[in-house]
């Protein structure tokens, strides 16, 4: 076993039981991409096993801080057991739900989610890339599902030196999939969806509008970053009488159409409108349009705290808009999926936009992402979806 020995002082996380150690805290030792190391102190105490990754700023990842671990096909086994006593437990209303969710679930780099009767994993980091038979064989066997696809095409698979990596790794067939959320029922193509399909960070946050908009009886409502229209079929469902759905992307527009119709609402209370959110928002304040209730579901604008200026500057100005366009006593649910924005900073953002609008009002609630993507103590950066529900007064 290969030893890497950790500069004095930078054992600190490793000691608060955080999973990674960057390159600059390494003081010597080396191995292949993904190959279990013994990582000791300067002192040469033992802190953990991990993972290696000679290519990514995120150099070790830890597997376990116990000693006595040994690290093989029956501890993915033992880590994937946890990981589904804990989905068993949370209950998730619908059929559709993220099985693993990397560090959180002590699998650093691994994504899964399961789609009615599929499996979609993402690996992420050399580690999990290097375990990924033992893992997919635990996966398969736990769940007792026999349909198991791989979406490795996110852009972290560079930072680690991994190649793109997508298709069946067991069982075939169709790609295109048909899910149960709450009362609804959506499709999507995990072979094409963005991230393995469909946002299910976001599944409680879209009841919570359906109440929100029936509870506050919104009739207008305007959906921005609609993807397939999940928060649209929300509103729809709460009783909204005209629904507008704004995204960049054609195919996942049509998919929002689609869901309009499958879930039983007239297609004339929805519109689909393939446009850039920025350039809509500022036409719509121009013919002084109206809402009664506005969603703000931006991509990921910083994936890191580097990139937080500029990102600021692109929430505040959206939020801006949205806060404009909302009647007197309308509902903004705004969102940053930015781990690089803290939710103390997303709320000056949006509090500075508020200002620059001239619009003020409650707080009504914050929110995060759906418990099936947990957020552990030990590991804050996973913290990266945070929500406010406000109030125009
Ligand atoms: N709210 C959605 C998820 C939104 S993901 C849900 O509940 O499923 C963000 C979406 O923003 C993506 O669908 C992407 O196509 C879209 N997007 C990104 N930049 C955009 C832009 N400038 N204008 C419009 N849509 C954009």
């Amino acid at each position: 076993m290969k030893r890497i020995v950790i500069r004095a002082g930078r054992e600190r996380s490793l000691l608060k039981r955080h999973p990674w150690v960057f390159e600059s805290s390494v003081q010597r030792g080396g191995a292949d991409a993904g190959e279990t190391v013994r990582v000791e102190s300067a002192e040469g105490a033992f802190l953990c096993w991990a993972a290696y990754s000679p290519q990514s700023q995120i150099r070790l990842r830890a597997w376990s801080f116990d000693e006595a671990e040994r690290i093989d096909a029956a501890f993915f086994a033992r880590r994937v057991a946890t990981a589904l006593a804990l989905r068993a437990r949370l209950a998730v209303d619908s059929d559709a739900q993220r099985l693993v969710h990397g560090e959180a679930d002590g699998l650093p780099g691994l994504v899964v989610d399961r789609y009615a009767d599929t499996l979609v994993a993402q690996f992420g980091a050399a580690g999990v890339e290097r375990w990924k038979q033992p893992i997919c064989a635990a996966l398969l066997e736990q769940t007792g599902l026999a349909r198991l696809y791989e979406r490795s095409d996110a852009s972290v698979r560079g930072l680690e030196g991994l190649a793109e990596s997508t298709g069946w790794l067991a069982g075939d067939g169709a790609t295109e999939l048909t899910i149960r959320e709450h009362a609804w029922r959506l499709t999507l193509d995990v072979a094409e969806g963005h991230k393995t399909g469909y946002y299910l960070d976001q599944r409680d946050n879209r009841r919570r509008f359906a109440e929100v908009v029936k509870h506050y009886g919104a009739k207008s409502v305007l959906n921005c970053f609609s993807y397939t229209g999940g928060f649209s079929v929300a509103a729809l469902a709460g009783g909204a009488a005209e629904v507008t759905s704004i995204d960049s992307s054609a195919p996942a527009l049509a998919r929002a159409e689609a869901h309009v119709a499958l879930n039983g609402f007239d297609a004339a209370r929805h519109t689909a409108l393939d446009a850039d959110v920025n350039k809509a928002l500022r036409g719509f304040v121009r013919e002084g349009r109206r809402f009664d209730a506005i969603v703000l579901d931006p991509p990921k604008y910083a994936p890191t705290s580097a990139h937080a200026e500029r990102a600021a500057r692109a929430y505040k100005d959206i939020n801006r808009l949205g806060l404009q366009l909302l009647a007197p006593g309308g509902l903004l649910f705004t969102f940053s999926c930015s781990g690089g924005i803290p939710p103390d900073l997303f709320h000056k953002i949006v509090a500075g936009a508020g200002l620059d609008a001239g619009v003020d009002g409650p707080i009504l609630e914050r929110v995060g992402a759906a418990p099936d993507h947990p957020q552990t103590i030990r590991f804050p950066e996973g913290e990266y979806l945070k929500g406010l529900l406000l109030m125009r007064t």
